[in-house]
Formats: C-alpha cells, structure tokens, sequence
C-alpha cells in the first residue's frame, strides 16, 4: 500500500479511512478499496441518509414480494438434474426452489452450500471485519462547534481511542429533532465487547467520548446497540480474478447462484450489483 500510494498519503488518508469506514486494517486488502475511495472522494461526496433508517430501503423493495422472515436456512443442495427444484433445510422445514441466489455473507454461505464447486469455494474465502455500534440519544443536538461542526469523525487507528469513527445525525438530516451520535468500535474493541452486556457497551462508548465531548453523560437519554461479528468483507489480492472465474466457468442453467457485497466491494452499491448480476443471469439462461 505504502509503495502505491506512499507513506504519508497512507498514514495519514487511507488508513483512517480504511479503519473508520470499514474497520479493516489498509494492509489486509487490496489497493483497489482505498483506490475507489479516493476516486469516490474525488467528486465532493456529501453525507445523506434515509429518515426513518436505511432499513426502510429493504422495507421498500420487499413491499411488493412475497418475503418470508426469521427463517435461517441450514443446508442448500443442488438438483440432481437440469430443470429440477433446490432444496433448501431452513429453521422452518424445507422448502423446495427452482433457482436460489445465496447472499449471506461468506461463513453461512460456506456453512449452507452442500457441495461447493473449487470456483465458489475461491470466491467464499473471505474474511470480515467486526464493528459494535452504539447509538446515544440526546435530547438537544450537538451546539454547532461541538466535534468542529462535522458531520463525521475518522479516528487514526495509531491513536489509542478503540473507536473507529463517529457520526452525528443531525447533521446529515437538519430536519431531525433531538440528537443520536453513532460511535463506532474499531475492529478489536469491538471483539473485546461482542459478548459484553449493553450497560458496558455503552459505558464503554461514553467514556471514550468524554476526550472529545466533556459532559456527554448527564446529556445521554437512551442507547441503542448492534453488534455485527461479520461486519465487513476484506477485498483480498485475488479477489476479483475469482469471482470473475466464477462467472466465467459457472455451468449454463446453474440453479445455485452467489451474490452479496463480498463478490465485490464493501458496501450496498456492490451488493446490488451483484445480485442484479444473478438476476440476470438467471432470466439469460431461462431465455435459452
Ligand atoms: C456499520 C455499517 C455501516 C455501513 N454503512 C454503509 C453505508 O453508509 N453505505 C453503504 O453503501 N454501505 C454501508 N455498509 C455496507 C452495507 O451494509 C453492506 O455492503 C450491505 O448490507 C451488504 O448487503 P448484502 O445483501 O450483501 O448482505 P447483508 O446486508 O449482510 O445481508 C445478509 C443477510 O443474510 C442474513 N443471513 C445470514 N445468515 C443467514 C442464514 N443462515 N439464513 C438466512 N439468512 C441469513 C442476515 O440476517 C442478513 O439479513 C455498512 C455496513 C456496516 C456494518
């Protein structure tokens, strides 16, 4: 990385980057991450978000589908045959499908495909970052110099904060009443604090604040937590040969198709895209 884009730039650009956005370690990956963020930057981005949480998206697009939740699924095996079902072993009974696109991430994608070809195995090699989320409600926004008026805070992962990154709510949606601030556990604070119970959690998070925000805990009105062990896929060296391998040599009426952000980069758009990939895949080889 250093070699790419030099010492300074790294240390100082990417690996906060790198560690607040995604918790990874800039070593751990390819340069393309880094590369497409710079490219990203580049164009003057501005911080939106959906009001009523980015979870009304996925409300949305499954509105009109036929969805069925709180099922796990434990096994997913192939058809004997061209034409015939998939059967898939979920924590409600099995289910039979005509075609199945698995985009779970990589260890219960591994743990539910019951004979991965060596081409899938390649792609499904993926390791993740993990993050623990803490949301701290208060009852007055931040005043406007609080955190210098920014919206986000990166934190160097050579500082000794086990946070990651910060986000101020209000400040991505002026119209919010109240405050929620987002504090982000880096990757081995968050491994430490998977298993804690929420009072720690959120001590935790408020006592790393303090640096930055004297005052915070008599301001805290409620707390929400998420935990993610498999937060974010790193993008190997290697990565996209395999999946492009994948896509390649993948057999014409394949019933079993892989999709999910970790065939590509580490957030939403890519995750779209690759199941736009599998949908079209699949209507392609019907057509044929
Ligand atoms: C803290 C955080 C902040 C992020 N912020 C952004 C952002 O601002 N912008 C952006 O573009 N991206 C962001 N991302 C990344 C984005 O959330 C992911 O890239 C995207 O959600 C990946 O979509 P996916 O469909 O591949 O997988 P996921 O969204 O991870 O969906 C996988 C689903 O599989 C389910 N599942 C797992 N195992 C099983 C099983 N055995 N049976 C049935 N279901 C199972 C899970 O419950 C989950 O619903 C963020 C990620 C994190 C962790």
């Amino acid at each position: 990385m250093r070699e790419r884009f030099g010492a300074g730039v790294t240390r100082r650009m990417l690996q906060p980057t790198v560690n607040g956005l995604f918790f990874q370690d800039v070593a751990g990956g390819s340069a393309v991450l880094p590369g497409s963020l710079v490219a990203f930057s580049a164009r003057g981005p501005k911080a939106f978000t959906l009001r009523g949480g980015l979870g009304s998206l996925t409300s949305a697009l499954a509105a009109t589908l036929d969805v069925e939740y709180d099922v796990q699924v434990e096994r997913v095996e192939r058809p004997g045959s061209r034409g015939g079902a998939v059967t898939l072993t979920t924590s409600r009974g099995v289910r039979n499908a005509g075609a199945v696109v698995i985009t779970t991430p990589a260890g219960p994608s591994t743990a539910m495909l019951a004979d991965p070809t060596p081409d899938e195995a390649a792609v499904l090699r993926t390791s993740y970052s993990s993050v623990v989320l803490v949301g701290l409600a208060l009852e007055e926004r931040l005043a406007a110099g609080e955190l210098g008026g920014a919206y986000g805070v990166l934190v160097s992962p050579e500082s000794s904060s086990p946070l990651a990154a910060l986000a101020v709510h209000s400040r991505a949606d002026p119209a919010a009443g109240g405050e929620v601030i987002t504090v982000m556990f880096g990757h081995d604070a968050a491994q430490r604090l998977m298993s804690a119970d929420d009072e720690t959690v959120r001590a935790a998070a408020v006592e790393a604040l303090a640096p930055v925000l004297p005052g915070l805990p008599g301001r805290v009105t409620d707390s929400h937590i998420a935990r993610w062990p498999e937060a974010l896929p790193y993008l190997h060296v290697g990565l996209a040969a395999a999946v492009r391998r994948y896509r390649e040599r993948l057999p014409v009426g394949s019933a079993v198709l892989l999709a999910g952000d970790h065939l590509g980069l580490p957030w939403s758009d890519a995750a779209a895209f690759n199941g736009r990939w599998a949908a079209d895949r699949l209507i392609a080889d019907r057509a044929s």
